[in-house]
């Protein structure tokens, strides 16, 4: 389902969220998890800004496609934030992840060269506990050899909670549309279907 995702408005805070109305899939990843690359490769167009734009790190974007929206969340990670940002956009991504009545799922992007933290368990807990999938999307696998790659699979199989693991490269287009297909056949159409 690749293509055709057009900017629809951003919004700082949760009141300025549009109506909530549309299947929507959260996009979650750390600052320089390959986020805004991976959006911008999935809709084909250079919608998503990159980690180098001034600015960009505060905002909520919303992508609207044929049959979903990509919510696309600020980078987290909260060691390069004061106190008081930590604790605002901690509040503002838990509210949206618990309460929004259109989210269908969400992807957390990480760094195929990383490690599960708190902070991702965090974000699966929210999930969780409104009975929301969460995949998780390891980025950058163009950087992974072979047993590399399987040594992380294997990894990120034993987190509980965990719907699917995808490995993706942007650079390469390696991954994305099995992602793209994931997310489109069981979190979007089960919902049109039923
Ligand atoms: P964001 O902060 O999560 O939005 O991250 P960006 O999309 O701006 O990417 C951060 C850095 O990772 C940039 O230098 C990208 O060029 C690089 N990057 C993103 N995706 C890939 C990928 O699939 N492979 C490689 N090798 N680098 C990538």
């Amino acid at each position: 389902m690749p293509g055709r995702f057009t900017f629809l408005t951003s919004a700082t805070r949760l009141e300025q969220c549009p109506a909530d109305m549309r299947p929507e899939i959260a996009v979650l990843g750390r600052s320089n998890s390959g986020k805004s690359t991976l959006i911008n490769a999935w809709a084909g167009s250079q919608i998503a800004k990159t980690s180098s734009t001034p600015g960009k790190t505060r905002l909520i974007n919303f992508f609207d496609g044929p049959h979903y929206r990509l919510v696309d969340f600020p980078g987290y990670g909260y060691s390069a934030r004061s106190g008081d940002e930590q604790a605002s956009w901690g509040g503002m991504i838990e509210t949206f992840l618990s309460t929004r009545g259109s989210l269908k799922g969400a992807l957390l992007l990480m760094d195929c060269r990383r490690d599960w933290t708190n902070e991702e368990a965090m974000l699966l807990k929210f999930l969780e506990r409104r009975g929301s999938p969460m995949a998780v999307v390891l980025t950058k696998s163009d950087k992974l050899n072979r047993s590399e790659e399987d040594k992380m699979r294997a990894k990120f199989k034993n987190i509980p909670g965990v719907a699917a693991i995808f490995f993706t490269s942007s650079t390469k287009r390696k991954g994305l549309e099995e992602l793209e297909d994931y997310v489109f056949r069981t979190w979007v159409l089960e919902e049109v279907v039923t």
